[in-house]
């Protein structure tokens, strides 16, 4: 017969066998999730993607109050990309490690922050106000840089304690950096196929594919298109006086300050040598002359750094064009355009020479 102490002996093994079995149970639940959230960051195909299965999803799956993620930026190339895509919240994009040596310091390994000395990085982590209490941080490394971290908060004072393990959450740190640098690289590889590398405005290639799209959405919903052709004046010479390098400099001013003049939805692009051409939707006759003038008047005015750290001036000469009523292809455009940078030259060069209405109707009628 059973002592009553070995009796609560064998109720206090059966006590710790249960919690044993549920905390298996627990882990085996979590390590399941873990494992569902690293097969869906292997697999994301885009930026948005993955920003929204780490910021959104995250949060609802893993139960969390917060989320964040930094991303560092320096170049701002992310800066660019990024509004253009759509995400339900966005990343915060950091210019210098500062905001990610306060979090991790020089260990830049995973912190669990609960209630104690560490928790002012609460509000660091998640702003002010978040109202998370305990928070995983995760810095995520690739190559042996610290590229940004990942930040889960939770109300629960408890959630993230200082003395678990961090197993699970460093093996998800390692995938999302490998995740987010192969889609850094995807979209800066996106990036070079439309764009010029010298001037760094579009490319030829995708002007064609644009401007197709724009010239079909302009007709269709029949709002003014304007094209501008613009080739700037007497290039050879300058490429012949200060060299070739000093051409190419001038080359991407000239690129960068009619990136400047110009409002989101417009197009621009080098179209070849030393000509660009712009695409203006919904804008008329004198707002296209408008934005011609100013560019011309920009070039004119600048002074072209060569790499020797000499100056020189430049011009360009601009035709333009209007999409008329009943234009039959892209092409009718964009050979009045070119046609009226001809007479500008014609005319003398530095000025803008807009094409007689009807007269790329003429070219359509004679192609
Ligand atoms: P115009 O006023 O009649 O337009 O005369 P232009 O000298 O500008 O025109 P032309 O077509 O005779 O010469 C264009 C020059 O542009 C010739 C070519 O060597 C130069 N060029 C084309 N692409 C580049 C480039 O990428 N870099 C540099 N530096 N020069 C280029
Ligand atoms: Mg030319
Ligand atoms: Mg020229």
């Amino acid at each position: 017969m059973n002592s009553p102490t070995s009796q609560d002996q064998v109720q206090e093994l059966r006590r710790q066998l249960q919690s044993l079995l549920e905390a298996a149970t627990a882990n085996e639940r979590k390590l399941d999730r873990f494992d569902a959230l690293e097969r869906r960051l292997i697999a994301v195909s885009s930026m948005e993607e993955l920003v929204n299965l780490l910021l959104v999803d995250c949060r609802e799956d893993f139960g969390l109050d917060a989320a964040e993620l930094w991303l560092l930026d320096p170049d701002e190339e992310l800066r660019r990309a990024l509004p253009a895509l759509p995400m339900v919240k966005a990343p915060t994009l950091l210019d210098g490690h500062g905001p990610l040596k306060d979090l991790f310091g020089a260990a830049r390994t995973t912190r669990l922050i609960g209630p104690g000395p560490d928790e002012d990085l609460l509000a660091k982590a998640f702003g002010e106000g978040s109202g998370a209490r305990s928070a995983a941080l995760l810095p995520l490394i690739r190559q042996g840089l610290l590229i940004g971290s990942l930040h889960f908060g939770s109300r629960d004072p408890e959630r993230y304690d200082a003395a678990s393990g961090t197993k699970f959450l460093d093996r998800l740190a390692a995938i999302a950096a490998i995740s987010i640098e192969s889609m850094l690289n995807r979209e800066r590889l996106r990036r070079a196929g439309m764009t010029d590398g010298l001037t760094g405005v579009h490319n030829r290639r995708y002007f064609d594919h644009r401007s197709l799209i724009e010239f079909s959405q302009a007709v269709r919903h029949r709002y003014p298109l304007a094209c501008l052709f613009l080739d700037i004046d007497h290039f050879k010479a300058i490429n012949d006086r200060h060299g070739h390098p000093a051409g190419d400099e001038v080359l991407r001013q000239v690129g960068g300050l009619i990136q400047r003049s110009l409002r989101t939805g417009d197009l621009a692009a080098r179209y070849g040598g030393e000509e660009f051409v712009i695409l203006l939707p919904r804008t008329d006759l004198a707002g296209a002359c408008e934005v011609a003038e100013r560019i011309r008047l920009l070039v004119q005015e600048a002074p072209f750094i060569t790499p020797d750290g000499g100056t020189l001036g430049a011009t360009l000469s601009v035709g333009l064009a209007m999409l008329p009523p009943g234009a039959v292809s892209f092409a009718d455009l964009l050979t009045a355009a070119d046609r009226a940078v001809y007479d500008a030259k014609r005319a003398g060069r530095n000025r803008t020479v807009a094409a007689e209405p009807g007269g790329a109707a003429e070219a359509a009628a004679g192609s």
